[in-house]
């Protein structure tokens, strides 16, 4: 069998991604090899094809114990024989699974890493005659990363006891430093490294200001029905307030924390994977590795705390290869919350994270496209603007804002550096209430310069002033507006300010919504086959995603196959899938496309 014919055979899919056949053929050349691959690049595939084509079973190490029954069941959907050896096994179980080991019975065999420490493991892989090894999630070998684990630590023990098998770690993240120590602890030559592209066309990018958080996300998700996400919080206390004004809504909504009890957490978990609930809203502890293919949107609620983090948790969405969208919300107020969260740190610590930090900020405030920026954050030429951000969708338009700037700081002035942002809006606009009758403030000479403004505007305004540095927030005095030298360089008009129009929110939205490519509609039939597929997956006590991933129901809704042999030719659809859902799908295809003649001709 050629890795061709597997990767048709048993996935469906006609072509490699960038990579996956260059890393087959070195494995099945018996050579060891760091993969780096992003999200949603398809490492699986690169060691479970040579698995298949090699003679013996496969040994995957993941720290991910919760997955493993959902990555070994994908497996099986394929045809594949694998099963997994952890923790959650009884003694009984495990025992079978050894057995079908030793008969040979097992193509893939996953172990949590904990299990690989046990002493009668070793012996018992000794006993086994091992195609390779493949250590997933490869990053938390290295105490210089988020996720490290020690029990990883211990995996260079199959270097010693298994010299000659090939050996795949893979990962999503590893800067430099992360990847040397890889390399050293697992002994893999540097020349063996295979560093895939990051860019991820189908996810959309844009940056939305943090003014009514709540509001968007809801009129964003008004959009999305029924579409699984994951809104990232940097609070405990913000995931459960947001999951219980979505439910409020009506949304299906859980929050998910390091705070949880562990069969809680695994509970969301579950539900979420298995589509019972629509959003998840998380902190960063949530979805490391989680193997769910549709997740179509995510949204962070704040400013995450640098690159690195913010590409990792938004590629968790469209894994499937079809559009999905990222939303981030940003304010100032963020980038301050998280430089207290840094003041107890050591003093080059400190330095270090301000600075990946700041990147974070400033990719935030950019206006030239946005995955331009991450790309060259990780070292690579982009070959143009991306067509698919915020800022190529809808490019920012600058004007003179100085007059507009100068209004703004000559109120704060003349209110002696006291007032917060909502109180100089209301100076500006001429609003008549207490407060600011009291105050003295509609004596001001700036009292009503504003009026022709809009509120939203001003606040937009105002948040770009101090995005620039043009004005300071006093977060300890009431959030009080300060000015710095620059706003009085300003108000001497010794200094020109570029202010950018603020976009309706309505337009930014349809931005959104208006993908170029295919999106994943509320179409008829398209509605119709993810029913089907839930069904089928309740039935089998799998994933939705382990029937058929929304790549697949999307090209079958697009080319609407009448036969086996089209059916065939979608994408996704392997030759144990068609046996076991194709007819089905086909009949559901069928029934729809004749109801849909027979509406047409009434
Ligand atoms: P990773 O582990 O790198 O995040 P996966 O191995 O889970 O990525 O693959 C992501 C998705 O892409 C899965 O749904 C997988 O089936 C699919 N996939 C992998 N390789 C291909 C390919 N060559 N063509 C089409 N889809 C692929
Ligand atoms: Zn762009």
């Amino acid at each position: 069998m050629t890795k061709q014919d597997a990767l048709k055979k048993y996935f469906g899919y006609e072509t490699f991604y960038p990579l996956q056949a260059e890393i087959i053929d070195h494995a099945l050349a018996g050579k060891h090899a760091l993969v780096l691959m992003p999200t949603g690049g398809g490492k699986s595939v690169c060691f479970q094809i040579p698995a298949l084509i090699m003679d013996g079973t496969a040994i995957v190490i993941s720290p991910l114990i919760a997955l493993m029954k959902d990555q070994v069941d994908g497996l099986t959907a394929n045809g594949i024989p694998a099963a997994f050896l952890n923790s959650a096994l009884a003694e009984e179980e495990s025992a079978a699974v050894i057995r079908q080991c030793l008969k040979g019975d097992i193509k893939l065999l996953y172990i949590s890493p904990e299990r690989l420490g046990a002493a009668s493991t070793i012996g018992f892989l000794q006993k086994l005659r091992i195609s390779l090894f493949a250590v997933d999630e490869a990053h938390c070998i290295s105490s210089w990363g988020h996720d490290f684990r020690p029990d990883y630590l211990k995996l260079h023990v199959l270097r010693e006891k298994f010299p000659t098998v090939p050996l795949i770690a893979l990962t999503a993240t590893a800067d430099r430093v992360i990847r040397k120590d890889i390399l050293r602890q697992l002994d893999i030559p540097e020349e063996h490294q295979f560093i895939a592209s990051f860019d991820r066309p189908n996810l959309s990018l844009t940056v939305y200001s943090g003014q009514k958080r709540l509001e968007q996300i809801l009129r964003f998700l008004s959009k999305r029905k029924n579409q699984p996400g994951i809104i990232y919080c940097l609070s405990r206390k913000t995931t459960e307030n947001v999951a219980s004004r979505l439910q409020d809504r009506g949304y299906r909504a859980a929050y998910y924390h390091a705070g949880m009890a562990n069969d809680e957490r695994s509970k969301v978990q579950d539900a979420f994977i298995r589509d019972k609930i629509q959003i998840i809203c998380a902190t960063i502890a949530f979805g490391l590795g989680i193997d769910k293919s549709n997740i179509r949107w995510i949204i962070h609620y704040s400013l995450p705390k640098n690159i690195e983090s913010y590409y990792q948790e938004i590629g968790r969405a469209g894994r499937d290869g079809a559009p999905a969208d990222t939303v981030l919300f940003y304010s100032y107020a963020d980038v301050k919350t998280h430089h207290e969260m840094l003041k107890d740190l050591p003093q080059d610590r400190q330095e270090l994270l301000s600075a990946k930090l700041d990147r974070m900020k400033r990719y935030a405030e950019a206006d030239i496209c946005r995955r331009r920026i991450l790309l060259s954050y990780f070292n690579e030429q982009p070959s143009g603007d991306c067509g698919n951000c915020d800022v190529c969708k809808n490019p920012p338009k600058k004007f003179n804002g100085t007059i507009i700037a100068q209004k703004a700081l000559s109120a704060i002035a003349r209110t002696g550096e006291k007032i917060n942002m909502t109180t100089l809006i209301q100076i500006l606009r001429g609003s008549h209430n207490m407060f600011i009758r009291e105050n003295g403030y509609d004596q001001i000479k700036t009292f009503g310069v504003g009026r022709d403004i809009k509120y939203s505007e001003w606040a937009e305004y105002i948040f770009q002033l101090l995005n620039s540095g043009f004005v300071d927030i006093a977060y300890d005095e009431g959030y009080a507006l300060k000015l710095n030298d620059l706003s009085r360089k300003i108000l001497k008009a010794e200094m020109e300010v570029l202010l950018t129009e603020p976009m309706a929110l309505e337009k930014k939205l349809e931005t959104v919504a208006a993908l170029p490519k295919k999106q994943v509609v509320a179409d008829g039939l398209f509605e119709k086959l993810r029913a089907l597929r839930r069904t089928l997956a309740d039935e089998n006590n799998v994933p939705a995603y382990v029937v058929f991933s929304d790549r697949t129901l999307l090209e079958m809704t697009d080319m609407c196959p009448r036969d086996e042999i089209e059916m065939l030719g979608v994408s996704g659809v392997g030759e144990h899938k068609m046996k076991q859902y194709g007819k089905i799908f086909l009949a559901e295809i069928r029934r729809y496309i004749h109801e849909e003649a027979k509406r047409v001709s009434k």
